[in-house]
């Protein structure tokens, strides 16, 4: 029974995180140097769900420490799926079904994650606690955390179903340290509506009581999965600089995830930062080459100080490499012109911004 949950745990993690061409990945020593040097930040993967020990180098899933490592990345955001219907239907879901119980179960999670998005969200926050406390990991919870030495992690909830629907929940998870939220994922929530719910609503009467709240606290509000509506309201209210911290662009590739024109502009004017996602839906064009078209025309409608990089690893996504072909992009940005600085700014110089304001001291 146990070989069986593991191996059904691993079968899934191979197959629906797959990688188009394995590395290592061929940059010349002078890009290797530049790449080395920026302080590079991958604003979404969700490598905490799927139970792998990751201070050890995996050939299947797309993130793990020493992968973070060969990659140049000084931080990655750790999002934290806590439900997902089932069937999953990118236009139209309900919250009434839910994949999850059997990923929890074959992952020897408590019984009390079984069911529960809450319980899930603080078991993942004590998971990459102790992975903190026996690894080079440093967890940011204050803005000093950012300049520490070596890899950092950041905690970002996916989507508010998990405050379960009471206001407290915020304290709870903030206390297990969680620094970003996103209001939604694949429904419409208590908070929010989600851009594949039924309703697509804007922010409930929760969700508004809520976003000061997350601001005064030092947590970053991602707007990826939000319906239209709740994006424009959020962005009403909103007094700090948000993210959306891992999308596609409909310059580049149209769809209902991907942010318009008018969207990516309103984040620039919020000084927030847009983070170019790596997968189909996203760049449509699963390559190096897709993600920097998608990352140039971000950059031409919202400004270079606006735009980072959200690849969405190990989101049930396939990627064109894993987390260690990053200076590959370092490569292709530098080989459309973009001055240095730019590309710095785009490897992780905005997101460094953004959270610099964000965090509590
Ligand atoms: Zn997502």
């Amino acid at each position: 029974m146990c070989v069986l949950r593991f191996g059904v745990l691993i079968h899934h993690d191979k197959k629906n995180n797959a990688v188009l061409i394995p590395g290592p990945y061929n940059v010349p020593d002078t890009i290797r140097k530049i790449h080395t040097a920026a302080f590079v930040a991958d604003m979404h993967a969700d490598s905490l769900l799927w139970h792998r020990d990751l201070r050890k180098r995996y050939t299947r899933g797309q993130v793990d420490l020493p992968r973070l490592e060969d990659g140049g990345v000084d931080l990655q955001v750790f999002g934290v799926v806590t439900k997902v219907p089932k069937p999953i239907n990118f236009f139209i879901n309900s919250g009434d079904t839910d994949s999850l119980p059997l990923l929890f179960l074959a992952s020897w999670r408590s019984p009390a994650t079984w069911f529960n998005p809450k319980e899930r969200a603080l078991a993942q926050a004590r998971e990459i606690m102790q992975l903190a406390n026996t690894s080079q990991l440093t967890l940011v919870l204050r803005k000093q955390d950012i300049s520490a030495k070596g890899i950092k992690g950041l905690l970002a909830l996916e989507g508010m179903h998990a405050f379960n629907g009471e206001e407290a929940s915020l304290n709870d998870l903030y206390s297990a340290g969680f620094r970003m939220m996103g209001l939604t994922h694949f429904f419409d929530n208590e908070i929010a509506g989600s851009v594949h719910g039924i309703d697509k609503i804007g922010l409930t009467e929760l969700g508004r009581a809520l976003i000061p709240q997350m601001e005064t606290l030092g947590i970053t509000i991602d707007l990826a999965h939000a319906s239209d509506v709740a994006f424009d309201e959020t962005l009403d209210l909103a007094t700090k600089p948000v993210v959306v911290s891992h999308v596609g662009v409909a310059g580049t590739c149209p769809g209902s995830r991907s942010l318009t024109d008018d969207q990516l502009q309103r984040i620039a004017e919020n000084g927030g930062v847009i983070g170019v996602g790596f997968w189909k839906r996203a760049i449509c064009d699963v390559s190096v080459k897709g993600i920097t078209a998608a990352i140039r025309h971000a950059i031409k409608v919202a400004g270079v100080d606006h735009v980072g990089l959200g690849s969405d690893f190990d989101g049930n996504v396939t990627t064109p490499f894993d987390t260690t072909g990053l200076p590959m992009l370092t490569e292709a940005l530098l080989a459309a012109g973009l001055p240095e600085e730019d590309v710095l700014k785009v490897l992780g110089g905005n997101v460094r911004r953004v959270l610099t304001t964000n965090l509590p001291d």
